[in-house]
């Protein structure tokens, strides 16, 4: 029998009528001939709501009480889940992450998965029953509850569809599948048939999330194909997977536009050996992601530095560089929150030469000015006012003919 997992977010099961919904096409799954597993997320805001709460008792809560607090989110769904599925006669348990045999290591909230023992869940299956596993949570050698970050649902079902080689992995959302554009932006964008892990990797990092990225990670060091849809309706979604030839025919894939970013200047610095990491140590030492990095020329032992972190870390970034000032021969530290990183992602860049050209010229033709440029094998990304990038999004789909590949 084939056997298929299923994952369905928060807005899926987001009220008891949603998830009586998603229990019918779990039915009509099973109807099909088909083993089925499911993996839950909690309502949609409800992990919100609890970490709210959290804060609201204690300002620091301790990460294993929050771990404890916040699985109970994906309990509520798999328990209303698998009773809404007796109650169309079909057979169905329900699972924490422990019980499905989802081990992990001690780090709480953010553990990663060491193991996964398939024998409960394959028990079910042979005895007829639909399993219902909570999203985003697992257990470890202690027997302690842990999540798996944010969004961690979407590596719970990837997870399973690896350890129980299953011949389908479906992952439910509120959206078709993966597009071209933000199709609120870019109004002719198109819904990708396909897509390779590494674009999907960078359309994300680019500002176009669909799934939790380190799911996609793994999906792709697992060889895990999957299928991005939506549960509001039937239609086909987006399939990922591993790159193959013919992908690479098709130069740019898509285009993202992340406005949540900031850029700074640390300009007036001195040109020489352990300049940069100081600086960049620092910013690490208060934990903040750096995005693009660019470094100009130096000029009379003076160099700048330029880059971009996220706009919710401008203010710690700040703080964090001031005590380095000194130390890398003084400086100045300018900050421009007004920015936004267009990015144009596909593999085949690997083999087709003028991308940049094109992107360049098309930005040009509509008088819109390149600040910063950086690219990847696969992807080229420009910042520009923030005001014009939902127009760069659009000249840019339209000068590689997104709207017809
Ligand atoms: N409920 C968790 C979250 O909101 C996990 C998930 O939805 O994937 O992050
Ligand atoms: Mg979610």
């Amino acid at each position: 029998m084939p056997r298929i997992v299923q994952k369905y977010g928060g807005t899926s099961v987001g009220d008891v009528e949603r998830i009586k919904r998603v229990a019918e096409r779990i039915k009509a799954t099973r109807d099909d001939g088909n083993e089925v597993v499911v993996v839950v997320s909690a309502r949609a805001g409800v992990t919100n709501e609890l970490i709210a709460r959290a804060k609201a008792v204690c300002p620091e809560p301790g990460e294993r009480e929050m771990d404890q607090l916040l699985a109970i989110g994906e309990q509520e769904t798999t328990a209303l889940a698998a009773m809404a599925l007796q109650g169309l006669g079909v057979p169905a348990i329900s699972y924490t992450g422990g019980q499905a045999g989802i081990f992990t290591d001690k780090s709480h909230t953010k553990a990663k998965i060491k193991t996964i023992n398939p024998r409960p869940i394959e028990r079910d299956l042979k005895a007829g029953r639909v399993v219902i596993v909570a999203g985003f949570q697992g257990i470890n050698e202690e027997g302690q509850i842990t999540t798996l970050g944010r969004g961690g649902s979407d590596l719970t079902a990837i997870a399973l569809a690896a350890a129980l080689q299953a011949d389908k992995c479906e992952i439910y959302t509120d959206v078709d599948g993966v597009y071209t554009a933000d199709p609120r932006v870019v109004k002719n964008a198109r819904k990708l048939p396909e897509i390779s892990y590494d674009e999907m990797l960078e359309l994300a990092s680019s500002g176009s999330k669909v799934m939790q990225s380190r799911s996609v990670e793994f999906a792709k060091k697992y060889g895990v194909v999957f299928e991005v849809r939506s549960s509001f309706n039937h239609n086909p979604g987006t399939l990922v997977k591993e790159e193959v030839a013919y992908m690479e025919q098709v130069v740019v894939r898509g285009v993202a536009v992340d406005k949540d970013q900031a850029k700074i200047i640390v300009s007036n610095i001195l040109d020489k050996p352990g300049s940069a990491a100081k600086v960049f140590r620092a910013l690490a030492e208060a934990n903040i992601v750096v995005d693009m990095i660019v470094q100009n020329v130096g000029r009379h032992g003076i160099a700048n530095l330029t880059f971009t972190v996220p706009q919710t870390d401008t203010h710690k970034a700040v703080k964090s560089l001031e005590p380095v000032l000194d130390e890398v021969g003084g400086g100045q530290v300018a900050v421009h929150e007004h920015i936004a990183k267009l990015s144009v992602v596909g593999v085949g860049m690997k083999t087709h030469s003028g991308v940049a050209a094109l992107l360049f010229q098309a930005l040009a033709d509509v008088s819109i000015n390149i600040d910063l440029i950086t690219t990847s094998e696969i992807k080229i990304s420009v910042v520009i006012d923030q005001d014009r990038a939902d127009e760069a999004a659009r000249v840019a789909h339209a000068a590689f003919g997104l709207e017809r590949v």
